[in-house]
C-alpha cells in the first residue's frame, strides 16, 4: 500500500510474515536495538500527522492479520497501570469490593500507580483469554498504543514495547523505511 507524506512517497505494508514469533522477540529486539534506536531518533523529526497516518495504517494492517490470542506476551510479562476507575470496573466483574480487588491483586509501584502483584496477569487463562475482558483496565484496551494520536510522544516507550509486542516490533522495523 502507498501513502503520501508531504512530497515523500512511502511504500510500506505489513504482512503476517513481518510479525515475529513472540518467543523470538527478546533476541530479535536485542539484535536490532541499535538500528531501531537510530530510526526512532530520525522519526522524531517527521511531521507528526504524517507519522500518525503511517503508524495507524500499519497498526490496522498488522492487527487485521495477527491474532493476539497467539501471543499474550503483554499479559504475561508486563502490568498495565491501573486507575481507580479500573479497580471499580474489575470489582463489578469479580463481584467483590474495590478494596478487595486492591488487596488481592494489586500494589502501588514506585511511580504511585496500581499494578498487578505478579506476572503473568492473574486474569489470563491457559488459552490466552482474559477472564475480565469486558471490564479490563483502560491501559489493556489501549496497548500497544500504535493507534493513538501524537505517536511521536511515545516513540521511546514504543522502543521498549517492541521487546514485548511482536506487532510493535514489526511496525518499528517498517518505519525504518519511512
Ligand atoms: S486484565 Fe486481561 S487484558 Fe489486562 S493484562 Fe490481564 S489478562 Fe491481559
Ligand atoms: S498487543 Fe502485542 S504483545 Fe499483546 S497480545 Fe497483542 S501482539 Fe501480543
Amino acid at each position: 500500500m502507498k501513502s503520501s507524506a508531504k512530497g515523500v512517497s512511502i511504500n510500506i505494508s505489513i504482512l503476517r510474515t513481518d510479525i515475529p514469533e513472540p518467543s523470538a522477540l527478546k533476541q530479535l529486539s536485542r539484535t536490532h536495538a541499535a538500528t531501531l534506536k537510530r530510526s526512532i531518533r530520525r522519526l522524531q523529526s517527521m511531521n507528526p500527522r504524517n507519522l500518525d497516518d503511517l503508524v495507524h495504517r500499519l497498526h490496522d494492517e498488522a492487527f487485521s492479520v495477527y491474532d493476539c490470542l497467539n501471543c499474550a506476551n503483554c499479559c504475561r510479562s508486563i502490568s498495565p497501570a491501573i486507575r481507580h476507575s479500573d479497580v471499580n470496573e474489575m470489582a463489578v466483574k469479580l463481584k467483590i469490593k474495590p478494596s478487595a480487588v486492591v488487596e488481592t491483586y494489586l500494589y502501588l509501584d514506585e511511580e504511585g500507580d496500581y499494578v498487578f502483584r505478579k506476572a503473568p496477569c492473574p486474569f489470563i487463562d491457559g488459552e490466552n483469554y482474559c477472564n475480565i475482558y469486558s471490564h479490563r483496565p483502560k491501559a489493556c484496551r489501549e496497548y500497544p498504543h500504535t493507534d493513538r494520536t501524537r505517536f511521536y510522544q511515545i516513540l521511546s516507550l514504543s522502543l521498549k514495547n517492541a521487546e514485548v509486542c511482536p506487532v510493535v516490533f514489526a511496525i518499528l522495523k517498517k518505519l525504518e523505511q519511512a
